[in-house]
């Protein structure tokens, strides 16, 4: 998390919210949770947890039944504003294909700005700096059918960020990708929070979580677990409950250090364990 000043960026105050107007149950139960600006937060849950309607109420998709949410300051609920806050929050999903809109790229990465009726003149602008931001801009011209499926999801950043949002939610955006794919979008996505960008990834996959400032926990619809990565990964007890694993480089680092090997502390990626196991090979 870069250095800035503190400003909620995404607040949400005792949020209750069920899908249909019977018997159904609610999907978020009284839920609060502030998103700081610049901040990077994970929420991590079992399918069917409420990740996504989460996601849906705090770019004002879905309207909480009970309780705020709001974004910058403007509450979703206030009509004069909920065209402010889908600008506000660019949404990337899960499947690629479902969302490439258009066949060639910037064809693709025009169609948000061009729908909200941005100059052609700054459109040209904006694909020049939503490809670069993501490092597809050599694919401008290519078609979306060519791409692989972590290049198709940095196409789908690279629109999201053409609406120049204030928010980036990646919403189990790595979950239909390989590991290369995987690993591309989350070095993109963390790329543009050391920048400044304020993002929220939901996700099941453990290792992504380790590079967010904050990790979120939620179990039918409330926040069940929060804290750093490293306050969060040495809880395993609490998170089997919930469904979860540690990420396992956390694991083996853990197991190695409870052991005596001399590793790192800190909640290490599978490279930064990979570096330090060769470290302890070569000094031996
Ligand atoms: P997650 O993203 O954690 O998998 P969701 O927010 O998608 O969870 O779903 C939470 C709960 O809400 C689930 O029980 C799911 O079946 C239900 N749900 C999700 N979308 C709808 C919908 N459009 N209509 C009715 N129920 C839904």
């Amino acid at each position: 998390m870069p250095f800035f000043k503190i400003m909620k960026a995404v607040e949400l105050k005792n949020v209750s919210f069920k899908y249909g107007s019977g018997e159904n149950l609610a999907v978020i139960k009284n839920l609060s949770l502030s998103v700081e600006k610049g901040e990077f937060l994970c929420v991590l849950g079992e399918n069917g947890s409420g990740k996504s309607t989460l996601a849906k109420l705090i770019n004002g998709l879905l309207l909480p039944d009970s309780g705020e949410v709001e974004v910058f300051g403007s509450n979703t609920k206030d009509k004069k504003s909920v065209y402010e806050v889908r600008k506000k929050v660019g949404m990337v999903f899960q499947n690629p294909d479902n969302q490439m809109v258009a066949t060639i790229v910037e064809d693709d990465v025009a169609f948000g700005p061009e729908n909200v009726g941005v100059s052609s003149e700054e459109i040209g602008e904006r694909i020049d700096f939503a490809l670069k931001a993501v490092g597809m801009e050599k694919f401008r011209f290519v078609a979306g059918q060519k791409l692989s499926g972590g290049q198709k999801q940095r196409v789908a950043i690279a629109g999201a960020l053409a609406l120049k949002p204030e928010v980036l939610i990646l919403d189990e955006s790595t979950a239909m990708l390989d590991p290369m794919g995987r690993k591309e979008v989350m070095q993109v996505a963390e790329k543009l929070n050391d920048e400044g960008m304020t993002l929220i990834t939901i996700t099941h996959y453990m290792k992504e979580a380790v590079k967010a400032d904050r990790v979120v926990v939620l179990h039918e619809g409330e926040i069940v677990v929060s804290g750093t990565p490293e306050q969060v990964f040495s809880r395993p007890e609490d998170l089997k409950k919930y469904g979860l694993d540690v990420p396992r480089a956390t694991y083996i680092a853990e197991k190695l250090k409870k052991s005596g090997v001399p590793i790192k502390s800190g909640i290490l990626t599978e490279e930064e364990l990979g570096e330090e196991l060769c470290k302890l090979f070569q000094n031996r």
